[in-house]
């Protein structure tokens, strides 16, 4: 997928580049060049993920002059991302002056594009972000700020090698093996662990049987075979009412959402926690707080947005079902039987909108960090950790994203191992999950890489201050040659 800018479109990203230009951007590389023990040049951020976080934090490294950089995603260019694939809400649920990808450069904000093309006018009767308009603004930033993804190429695997990683990268052209010093992992919320699959006894998301009839909400598959058809959705937050919503455009006979709760949640807590202070203080929270403040607003869940409720209300063929839990599910090769608490039904298609797990060490990626990182549940007691499983199976960061390695174990490359997705939240809150954090999120990120490949080089930097030699004053009559 390539853009084809409008004309206002392309005097604004002429503008935008003007701004970073004056801001020299990008700032020139200071990095000293490395190589690894056998001679091979390395890295120095390897970003994987090229969604919201992994190109906004591609950008915020290239503004601090960390420049021997690649950035990878394993979807087509355009496909990085929920925003064109299985994100089936018509806006987004944020409020549309929302900034976050621009990292605090106006002439990059989604408002300046928008007006770009549409006028002060068609801003201002703008209700909410259009979700595929917010994936092209995301690509115009991309391009005008000159990040080049790779895209197709996937993470395999990241081993450590000494304090360094290597990756192995499957890409169009085959496997590859890198070295880097650093890696950024930005794969989003399914990266920080998987598909949430319920459990029912009749149930394996893995057969055969189950394939073309249940399918999970945050995954892509064709909505028109479900025409005329009677559509089950599990699960009553924003994304059960989309997917509901959608199945219903297809032309439904009949969409039935069921939740094992008998009253929506009504209050997003979540939208509580959006604010500097926030932001900026939690990490300096004693752990105790921080899990006090996220096991709250998780438990809490997240109510649907009214948007998508009326998407759905008042169209006959739609109802909700509350309080009614599902007790097994048995899909046939015609049909999907479902059982609840209060009985029987039968449906042709089952969408289960039950979100993602957390539990980033089942990641086939790390499966060399398994057992070796902190988790939130290394820092709670039993018993709160038993209370908020999800919770306690984040993993623990430090300052700067980076994992830590469990008390007793050599594992000198954790450190440089940099999670900058949903995994982060029980750390660092939204930072590097929703769009309101994520401007925050990215300084941070940054600022502790730089940081920290500044500081182990220090023999380096110090050998070239004693070499800097550049006369200040041959111009004028004090000049002394040296
Ligand atoms: C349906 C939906 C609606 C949302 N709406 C909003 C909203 O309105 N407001 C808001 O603030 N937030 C919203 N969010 C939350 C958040 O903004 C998005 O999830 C956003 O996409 C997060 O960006 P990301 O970069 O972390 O993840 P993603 O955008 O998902 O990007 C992760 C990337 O990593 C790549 N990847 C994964 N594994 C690998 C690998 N091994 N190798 C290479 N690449 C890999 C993936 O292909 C993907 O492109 C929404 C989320 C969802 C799911």
């Amino acid at each position: 997928m390539t853009s084809i800018l409008k004309p206002g479109l392309t005097m604004q990203a002429e503008q935008a580049r003007h701004d970073l230009e004056r801001l020299l951007y990008p700032a020139a590389n200071w990095v000293q060049p490395s190589t690894d023990p056998e001679g091979r040049p390395v890295l120095d951020v390897l970003v994987v993920g090229a969604g919201m976080c992994g190109q906004s934090a591609a950008f915020g490294l290239l503004r601090a002059g960390v420049r021997n950089l690649r950035v990878i995603d394993r979807e087509a260019r355009g496909r990085e991302g929920p925003w064109g694939t299985f994100a089936r809400m018509l806006t987004l649920r944020s409020p549309k002056h929302l900034t976050g990808p621009d990292l605090g450069i106006g002439t990059l904000t989604f408002r300046a594009w928008y007006e770009a093309q549409h006028g002060a006018e068609g801003w201002a009767s703008l209700y909410k972000i259009p979700t595929l308009t917010w994936r092209d603004y995301l690509l115009w930033v991309r391009d005008t700020v000159g990040i080049a993804v790779e895209n197709r190429t996937a993470l395999v695997s990241l081993k450590p090698e000494g304090d360094g990683l290597r990756a192995t990268l499957e890409g169009p052209g085959g496997q590859e093996t890198v070295h880097a010093r650093k890696v950024v992992l930005a794969l989003g919320r399914e990266g920080s662990g998987s598909l949430r699959w319920p459990r029912f006894p009749s149930f394996d998301p893995r057969s055969p049987a189950a394939s073309g009839r249940v399918l999970h909400a945050s995954t892509e598959f064709p909505f028109a075979p479900m025409a005329g058809k009677r559509v089950a959705v599990l699960g009553a937050g924003a994304t059960g009412f989309d997917n509901a919503a959608t199945a219903l455009d297809a032309g439904a006979a009949q969409v039935t959402l069921f939740a094992r709760r008998t009253s929506l949640p009504q209050v997003n807590k979540s939208k509580w926690t959006s604010f500097p202070g926030f932001f900026h203080g939690f990490i300096n929270l004693p752990d105790e707080w921080r899990w006090k403040f996220l096991t709250h607003v998780y438990s809490e869940q997240v109510p649907p947005p009214h948007e998508s409720v009326l998407r759905c209300d008042g169209d006959a063929r739609f109802a909700v079902r509350l309080g009614e839990a599902w007790t097994d599910l048995v899909p046939g090769d015609d049909a999907v039987r479902i059982e609840t608490i209060r009985g029987s039904h039968v449906f042709d298609y089952a969408i289960l909108a039950t979100g993602f797990d957390v539990d980033l060490m089942e990641r086939a990626e790390l499966a060399a960090f398994r057992g070796a990182v902190r988790l939130w549940r290394d820092r709670v007691d039993a018993a709160e950790a038993s209370q908020h499983a999800e919770a306690s199976r984040f993993p623990y960061l430090g300052a700067g994203f980076e994992l830590m390695a469990c008390e007793g174990t050599a594992l000198p490359s954790a450190r440089n191992v940099h999670l900058f997705n949903w995994g982060s939240a029980m750390s660092h809150g939204q930072l590097a999950g929703d769009i309101p954090g994520l401007a925050v999120g990215v300084d941070r990120l940054v600022q502790a890489i730089a940081s920290d490949l500044f500081v182990a080089d220090a023999k380096k930097h110090h050998a070239a201050l004693l070499a800097h030699a550049e006369p200040e004053l041959k111009t004028t009559r004090y000049y002394v040659a040296p």
